[in-house]
């Protein structure tokens, strides 16, 4: 979506809230937008519509646009008919109150009638957040503890130099996300006039190209330029992507940083660890504070299961919970969809959700399961393969004989496994992540070199997938 239709778009919805569904399809949803000379030009199709959205609802306009863009230069045109529109001028697609129904629903008075939480609900919408993503129903467990209680500060210091830049990076489905969604919530409650706005990373490529076409690039800076919090999902998709996008990026990070703005990234893993990123960039994303979520131990996995449970007014006894939480381990989002299944299933039967049924419900995830690949695994196969002992690949030894393998060991282990760097290391007679890191950038760049090692590598990933 183009800049100026991300922000209109945004509009519209308050709009919408405003002044009600039917005056918004009389006046508004036919509007079209651009961006030219720095104005946001908005085009009705005639002059009637024009005159009667200036006289009636323009500061509301005016306003709404003010509170979302930080202020931007709007004109209200009458769009020039080309040829092919001439029929709408005949036959104009812009329904034309009559006088009785204008004054039927006068949106003046229920405009005023707005209570400013009503207002507030609006606005809530052009941050893009999931108001159930809160810190209610995010669990609190050993493995995001510090996350959490840090979310948490965020929320009443935003913008502080020591949190800010705060990234959060961690495996697929721990909660990054949620986590993020929560400061952002959160801070929405302290203060509702916080410019938030939470958006994937793809959909910030997506901006930098549209405006790349459009030649908008002011507008696209000065849209994130005027956020108070900026919470930017999955960042490692920008690093894949053009340099022009990484610039952009750059640009409005740093704008943000030195207004004492709060900006929160989410990460698969952490920022000197992410492929084909800027320099500059990685350096300030690490110059704030990096917190890690890593996958959730037993306890809090029944934890998780239980609040699941009880949110969806769902009896869950422990044995099952337990046993639920023992067999999925990998990470929520999987756990949340193993005790639906269950949930499903115990529908059909009388005795409500028993082992038994848990057992019956998650027999194909089980059997997936048994196939996850384990560190064991791939240091047994590693040993097999290289004719190593396994105190062998665990020991302090460096020589060539070893470290190879075991380079190949840890690169194995982060690509098949769940696992977070620092358990990788510690697997591995307890070494530092940053040595399971350098394992794995060493064995990417020897593929790309060497085509018997890169074979060799590939051979392993088969026999431990088999
Ligand atoms: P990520 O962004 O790390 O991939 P998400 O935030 O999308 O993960 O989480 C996946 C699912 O698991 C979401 O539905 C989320 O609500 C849930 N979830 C993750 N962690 C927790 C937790 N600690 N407590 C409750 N639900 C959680
Ligand atoms: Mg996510």
């Amino acid at each position: 979506m183009l800049e100026a239709e991300i922000i209109w778009q945004q509009c519209t919805v308050l709009l919408k809230e405003q002044f009600g569904e039917q005056d918004f399809n009389t006046w508004f949803k036919q509007l079209n937008v651009e961006f030219k000379d720095n104005k946001l030009q908005i085009y009705a199709n005639n002059r009637l519509v024009q005159d009667f959205i200036k006289n009636k609802y323009w500061s509301k306009v005016n306003q709404i646009l003010e509170e979302l863009t930080g202020g931007i230069s709007v004109e209200l045109l009458v769009r020039q008919k080309v040829k092919s529109e001439i029929s709408e001028i005949v036959n104009p697609v812009v329904k034309v109150a009559t006088n009785e129904e204008v004054n039927k629903k006068d949106s003046a008075a229920r405009v005023k009638n707005k209570t400013s939480k009503e207002l507030a609900e609006s606005l809530h919408q052009a941050t893009k957040l999931n108001p159930d993503y809160n810190f209610d129903t995010l669990v609190k467990g050993n493995s995001n503890q510090l996350a959490y209680a840090i979310g948490l500060h965020v929320t009443q210091k935003p913008g502080q130099k020591n949190h800010n830049p705060l990234f959060i990076y961690g495996g697929v489905g721990l909660g990054k996300t949620h986590l993020m969604q929560a400061i952002g919530n959160e801070r929405h409650k302290i203060n509702a006039n916080t410019k938030i706005r939470y958006l994937h990373a793809n959909d910030y490529i997506q901006d930098v190209v549209k405006a790349s076409m459009r030649q908008g690039f002011d507008e696209l800076k000065k849209y994130y330029n005027g956020l108070d919090l900026l919470l930017m999902d999955d960042i490692q998709f920008i690093a894949g992507d053009k340099t022009k996008t990484q610039e952009e990026f750059f640009y409005t990070f740093n704008t943000l940083l030195d207004k004492d703005k709060q900006v929160i990234m989410t990460c698969d893993t952490f920022p000197k660890n992410i492929n084909n990123l800027n320099e500059r960039l990685i350096s300030r994303f690490a110059s704030g504070l990096t917190v890690e979520i890593q996958p959730p131990e037993l306890e809090m996995r029944v934890a998780i299961l239980k609040r699941k449970a009880e949110q969806s007014e769902i009896v869950l006894d422990d044995d099952v919970a337990f046993f639920i939480a023992q067999n999925i381990k990998s990470n929520v989002r999987e756990l949340e969809g193993a005790l639906n299944k269950v949930i499903y299933h115990a529908h059909f039967s009388e005795k409500g959700i028993t082992i038994a049924i848990a057992k019956e419900a998650l027999m194909d995830i089980f059997a997936l399961d048994s196939r996850a690949v384990s560190i064991d695994d791939i240091q047994k196969t590693i040993c097999a393969f290289y004719k190593l002992k396994i105190s062998e690949l665990l020991s302090s030894k460096r020589t060539q004989k070893i470290v190879r393998p075991r380079q190949i060991a840890m690169a194995l282990a982060k690509e098949l496994t769940q696992l977070s760097l620092p358990a990788i290391g510690n697997a591995f007679g307890g070494r530092d992540h940053t040595t399971v890191i350098h394992a794995q950038k060493t064995v990417m760049a020897l593929r790309q070199e060497d085509d018997k090692l890169d074979k060799e590598y590939k051979i392993l990933i088969q026999m431990l997938n088999n």
